[in-house]
């Protein structure tokens, strides 16, 4: 398809008077797409049933009029007030306790029968009026699913169909018991309906198995939710319109399974927010390197959507840091280098009121034209022409990382350590995204392409090396797939906590790293939680200082070699190996018993890329190189530097924040 562009716009909030000047800046600006809709649900159906899309019919002429295709969004993210407020209970209850209100959003149960029969009838409409338009180029399905704590209810709805899930997944009660372990405090069901749905406790928590498959559970559900309205729009839709949803940009602080809540789709969508609220700076740029390549890898590589592409300063409640103009331009460029193709900005315009008046768009309210909008329109120029060739063609990378689902919803319940802990707001709990944004770092910063892909999803012959961080609930059938791969030469990176568990969740009964061991060469009979503090450790011989964060292994190598030991004079285990490999039948196992930190990141990975074949090329930090090839074959790298300095960088000059493409090197 190449690469397109486009802008998130609301007709409904803005005068009528205003729709061509704004459509004909659009297409000045260069975009040919605008999404809408997405919250316009009390709108087109203004009270049950009858539905009027004439606003809609009429901005969709307007743009049409000018070139402009629409992505359609079904509002189901926000509903109406008389369905929000039906006797029958629609509004979700908090694992707090606390039932939302009408009046925010997101409010809705997927679970309440008058909210999924609502949105059937919507969605339907939607498609039979909209699906066979040439002016509409695709769907997204509702808006950042389980966003804002959304993915948790614990109501009446939920608790009914959470026992009939469990009841289908364990067949019978005894099976629950022995799964759960609930013999452990006395907690033995002899019925589906005794069992709670996890509400917040004054103190102590639920099993970790009950919340684990509640996790599951509320994941079906969403996914069902999803699927429903895929299956309502391809019904009634021409072959040719795409179908996609537009995921919250931290995935793994939700229950929900983004591979199996996309299922359906044609391609995922991303939602890119590097700077939000009053965050005093941007994330790092690995970080969003790493949460695109997720995103791509939830659909067998096939390249994805920004649905929203932030484009100013953005909050709901507090403003804090300015992204340079040039800065946010780069981002665009970013996501393309990872697999991107559509970037859709939001903003058209900054609301001029309500919840999110604070989000500046590309023109302010007082509709001059702004810096951003200068800086983004000349980037989406040059972007257009750099990237085209390849936006669409899928992204070879060498090396991968591998994350699994389970374990995640796992680590955001039972953390471990208060390095796998991170509060961002009232209902987020990102800790394990950033851990694994840290473990997929190294390879941002060598400038290897690297995927990144689920444990159910993962080929791993497509790889020479493949980091398995936080792999605690081990499936045999998978270590026995990764020991198969290694003796053909595969290079793998265990981390801490490798093979704890087993796929119920229990301590295995076998020395850690449990199934790994083997595979490792390596025990692991004593560890301790580095908590948010630092433990000294030393790679090799070098007299570099470096640091082991999060968790401290105590390692006891069998058959493995030591690579790195702790130093630290603070720590009884000061000598004792903290990062081992392993040599079998054609390849390599790591086995890296902490966090390291950015020193021991450098140090240890230009060891175990080499090991793989990789070439690690380090150009500098705040510098990002991807490789892409074109449908030509020929292959160019995408070089972003995101630092405010000029940098000189294979051989171009770049000004701060700039970026370029140019032919591959060797
Ligand atoms: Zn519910």
């Amino acid at each position: 398809m190449g690469l397109s562009f486009g802008v998130d716009w609301y007709p409904e909030q803005w005068d009528r008077s205003r729709w061509e000047s704004d459509a004909d800046r659009m297409r000045a600006f260069g975009v040919r797409t605008v999404r809408m809709m997405e919250f316009a649900w009390a709108l087109v159906e203004p009270e049950p049933g009858r539905y009027d899309f004439s606003l809609f019919d009429e901005a969709i002429r307007v743009l049409a009029d000018r070139g402009i295709s629409v992505i359609l969004g079904t509002p189901t993210a926000t509903l109406p007030a008389w369905l929000a407020l039906d006797p029958s209970g629609v509004l979700q209850t908090h694992p707090s306790g606390r039932v939302r209100d009408f009046g925010a959003r997101r409010e809705g149960c997927w679970n309440a029968p008058a909210y999924r029969e609502a949105s059937r009838r919507l969605v339907r409409a939607i498609a039979e009026r909209y699906g066979k338009r040439p002016e509409v180029e695709g769907f997204q399905i509702d808006n950042e699913l389980g966003h804002e704590g959304s993915d948790r209810c614990v109501c009446p709805h939920c608790a009914r169909e959470w026992r009939a899930w469990l009841a289908r997944r364990h067949g019978d009660v005894k099976a629950l018991n022995e799964a759960w372990g609930t013999v452990f405090w006395g907690r033995t069901v002899s019925d589906f309906s005794q069992v709670p749905v996890p509400r917040i406790q004054p103190a102590t928590r639920h099993n970790p198995a009950l919340l684990l498959d509640y996790d599951r559970f509320l994941s079906d559900t969403a996914t069902a939710f999803a699927d429903e309205q895929v299956g309502i729009l391809r019904a009634a839709s021409d072959p040719g319109k795409w179908i996609t949803t537009n995921l919250f940009p931290v995935p793994f602080s939700l229950s929900l399974d983004m591979e199996d809540v996309t299922g359906g789709m044609d391609f995922a969508s991303w939602d890119n927010y590097p700077v939000w609220g009053e965050d005093e700076a941007p994330l790092p740029y690995f970080f969003q390197s790493f949460l695109m390549t997720y995103v791509r890898g939830l659909k067998e590589d096939k390249a994805f959507t920004v649905m929203e592409q932030m484009s100013g300063i953005q909050a709901h409640v507090c403003l804090g840091h300015l992204p340079p103009e040039r800065q946010v331009a780069l981002w665009t460029a970013q996501a393309v280098a990872r697999g991107a193709e559509r970037i859709v900005y939001f903003r058209w315009r900054t609301a001029a009121f309500a919840q999110e008046q604070l989000c500046y768009g590309l023109l302010d309210t007082d509709d001059r034209e702004t810096e951003r909008m200068r800086v983004l329109g000349d980037n989406l120029v040059r972007a257009r022409e750099a990237f085209s060739d390849f936006a669409s063609e899928p992204v070879e990378s060498p090396a991968c990382l591998v994350y699994s689902k389970d374990d995640a919803r796992l680590l955001r319940e039972q953390y471990l350590s208060l390095g796998l802990y991170h509060r961002a707001n009232d209902w987020m709990q990102a800790g394990l995204d950033a851990e694994l944004a840290k473990w997929f770092a190294p390879f941002v910063a060598f400038n290897v392409n690297a995927d990144v892909k689920s444990v159910r999803s993962v080929d791993l012959d497509r790889y020479k090396l493949v980091s398995l961080p936080l792999y605690q609930m081990a499936d045999p059938e998978f270590v026995e797939r990764l020991a198969a791969w290694v003796d053909r030469g595969g290079v793998l990176v265990l981390s801490y906590r490798s093979g704890a568990r087993d796929l119920s969740n229990r301590n295995v009964s076998e020395p850690l790293p449990g199934l790994f061991r083997a595979l490792a060469g390596v025990r692991v009979p004593r560890f301790e939680a580095l908590g948010k503090t630092k433990a000294r450790l030393r790679v090799g011989n070098l007299p570099i200082p470096a640091g082991g964060e999060v968790w401290a292994d105590i390692l006891e190598p069998e058959t493995a070699r030591p690579v790195a030991v702790w130093s630290d004079r603070r720590k009884f285990y000061r000598g004792a190996p903290c990062v081992t490999v392993n040599t079998l039948g054609r390849g390599k196992v790591w086995y890296v018993g902490t966090s390291p930190d950015p020193a021991a990141t450098f140090l240890l990975y230009r060891r175990i890329l080499k090991s793989a074949g990789i070439d690690p090329r380090f150009a500098g930090t705040g510098v990002e190189i991807v490789d892409r090839r074109k449908a030509d074959g020929s292959e160019v790298s995408v070089v972003l530097n995101h630092t405010p300095r000029r940098r000189r960088i294979l051989g171009r000059a770049l000004e701060p924040w700039g970026w370029t493409v140019v032919p591959k090197r060797g």
